[in-house]
């Protein structure tokens, strides 16, 4: 997709750029100071791989994890173990299992070794984390981080405890950091603009929403921790080769917050955020330190650097009060994107000149274009459904037939457990009795799952991805239906957001739109699955009249391009009327009446019942 491939270009041309930037920054300095220069300017470009290594799993996926640096820990014991002089080992580790106190290699090899090691730790550990639910995850890491530290300690013939393994074959200059630094940068923003970077952002974003598009939180997290793992174990490697050794402690719960500051202060959703984060925290503790130990005449105060940290900490947590530290979201890329030459994307059918034709104009345009998706082919058939919270019955044997490609209308007075029906058919909540079938398919299992079977949803309580474009919100459906849904025909990216009125913001981060463009940004989001339904709860909620009469033919065009059935809830029945070709209708958890909008409305018992409680 080239408009991915655009962005993956900037954000390497432009973080690579910051990166040069710092290393000439760094040079000068060294070139006028001693060794102690070196040495920050390693620590930092050091810093800088743990951080944009971190970032690649905390910042895309929103998961926190304190156990990263246990990775580190693997990868410079591992390095370390099969680097360091086989004399030295003698003395030190000479009963090393494996052998290992005989074996001498390279360090590239012994670099890849390391990092291998921890790959293959990290893919156990990652199975495990990637499967638990947000704070479990994190204490999980957490544990991790203590065991490693733990098994370091005690595994004494290995790595000689608290005594360490020092002989590790250190690097002059900074040329190794600097590389490391750029490999780090070069993978995460590849991950970040690959499937899984782009599933693992969507679930960072809105988890309910991302499983409701067809996205399994567990495989996209997993890569992330991966990929993440092996950045900062090559991290971990260069640092002890800065040390020289590597002991039990070096890579422990205080270095972590450390770096965990580094990556919140920054921003941890972009990989800039994270350099900056790096730079930031390192210079300025620097800083802090020589002012602290006295320079410029000052007096001494020891604490300054700590002061620092915890004052960087809260300036973001606090003042700030955001995830986006201090570039606030912003990609190098983006600045980068403006010097470089960029392909429009090619697969659209919307001829060039039409691109900037008025919304509306081109809109109809659009409309005559849209292919005739193949004609619904999937009823879909709830029989006896219900559902019961703790001892109240919400939901009590609701039998529901909806012909392929019908417009259904679901109607009801508050709290008659309409959403509760689209939570069950969706399997957000697991139904106490009944059976779903659409297309003649039973329908069952966790919400991706009957995403990819061809239910998608709105939500009552819009449920955008906030931080992510306009584009990419519906973007991130489409790649879902590339793959599960690939035999299904329908409109491109660009149609969706054309018929959707939302060209002219494509660009813009959804977080920011009215009420009411994103309500049809999230319609264009479930309609980009290409579902045999969907699903819309309230979706003129919070518009007016004349909006909400523009949204039947909005809705109608879409389910027609996508050749979809709707169930759709609303309040507002005169849309409901005008949209419907059937309307169904509960009441305190029970069906009360189905039929034609006419028949519907004239029913006794539903003017009683419903149209009784608004008057
Ligand atoms: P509607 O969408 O028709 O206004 P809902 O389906 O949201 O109504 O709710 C139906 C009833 O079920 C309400 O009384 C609501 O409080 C209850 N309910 C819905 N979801 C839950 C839940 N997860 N746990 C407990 N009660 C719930
Ligand atoms: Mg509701």
């Amino acid at each position: 997709m080239s408009t991915e491939r655009n962005r993956l270009i900037s954000s390497a041309v432009g973080n690579l750029a910051l990166l040069v930037v710092l290393v000439g920054v760094g040079a000068i300095y060294t070139a006028t100071g001693g060794s102690a220069r070196e040495l920050l300017v390693t620590d930092l470009f050091v810093n800088m791989i743990l951080v944009v290594g971190l970032q690649i799993f905390i910042g895309n996926t929103g998961v926190l994890s304190f156990g990263h640096l246990s990775f580190a820990t693997i990868g410079g014991y591992g390095m370390a173990l099969l680097a360091i002089p086989a004399t030295t080992k003698a003395l030190t580790i000479s009963n090393a299992p494996f052998g290992l106190s005989g074996v001498q290699v390279g360090i590239t090899v012994a670099t890849l070794i390391g990092i291998g090691v921890a790959l293959a730790v990290s893919l156990a550990i990652g199975a495990v984390v990637a499967r638990a639910p947000g704070l479990a995850a994190t204490m999980i890491t957490l544990a991790q981080l203590f065991v490693f530290e733990q098994i370091a300690k005690v595994w004494t013939d290995l790595t000689n405890g608290g005594g360490r393994l020092s002989g590790v074959p250190g690097f002059e200059g900074n040329g190794w950091p600097i590389a490391g630094a750029a490999i780090a940068i070069v993978v995460a923003v590849t991950f970040r603009s690959s499937r899984s970077g782009r599933l693992a952002v969507a679930t960072r974003e809105d988890e309910l929403a991302a499983g409701a598009m067809g996205i399994n939180v567990m495989s996209p997290r997993f890569v992330a921790y991966v990929v993440s793992a092996a950045v900062v174990a090559f991290g971990g490697i260069l640092q002890v080769r800065a040390v020289g050794s590597v002991g039990p402690e070096q890579f422990n719960f205080d270095v972590t917050i450390l770096i965990l500051a580094m990556l919140v202060v920054g921003g941890m959703n972009t990989v800039t955020g994270a350099i900056v984060g790096a730079t930031f925290i390192t210079i300025g503790k620097e800083v802090a330190r020589q002012v602290g130990d006295g320079a410029f005449g000052l007096p001494r105060f020891e604490g300054l650097p700590d002061l620092f940290l915890a004052g960087s900490l809260l300036f973001v947590l606090v003042v700030v009060k955001r995830p986006n530290g201090i570039t606030g979201d912003f990609d190098a890329g983006r600045l980068a994107a403006r010097f470089l030459p960029t392909r429009q994307p090619n697969a659209t059918p919307i001829l060039p000149d039409q691109r900037h034709a008025s919304a509306a104009s081109a809109a109809s345009d659009i409309a005559a274009q849209v292919p005739v998706a193949v004609p619904a082919t999937a009823a879909l058939v709830a029989t006896n459904l219900g559902v019961v919270f703790g001892g109240f019955t919400a939901l009590e044997g609701v039998d529901l037939s909806v012909d392929a490609g019908q417009i259904r209308g679901l109607i009801g007075p508050n709290g008659a457990g309409k959403t509760t029906l689209v939570n069950l058919l969706t399997g957000v909540v697991q139904s106490t009795t009944g059976d779903i079938s659409l297309g003649g398919a039973p329908v069952s299992g966790k919400p991706y799952r009957r995403a990819r079977q061809g239910i998608s949803r709105t939500f009552q309580n819009l449920r955008v991805f906030g931080n992510l474009t306009v584009r990419d919100n519906v973007d991130t459906a489409h790649l879902i239906a590339l793959r599960y849904r690939a035999n299904v025909p329908g409109p491109s990216v660009d149609v969706l957001l054309e018929l959707s009125g939302l060209t002219e913001l494509a660009d813009r981060q959804a977080s920011t739109l009215d009420y009411g463009n994103q309500r049809r940004l999230e319609i264009a989001r479930a309609a980009a699955l290409r579902p045999d339904f969907m699903l819309l709860d309230e979706p003129t909620s919070g518009m007016s009249e004349t909006e909400s009469m523009v949204m039947v033919d909005h809705i109608r065009t879409l389910a027609g391009a996508i050749g979809a059935g709707v169930l759709v809830i609303d309040h507002d029945l005169g849309f409901i009327n005008a949209l419907s070709e059937r309307i169904t209708v509960l009441d305190q958890g029970r069906l009360l009446a189905e039929g034609t909008p006419s028949q519907v409305l004239a029913n006794p018992a539903v003017i009683d019942a419903y149209l009784g409680t608004q008057a």
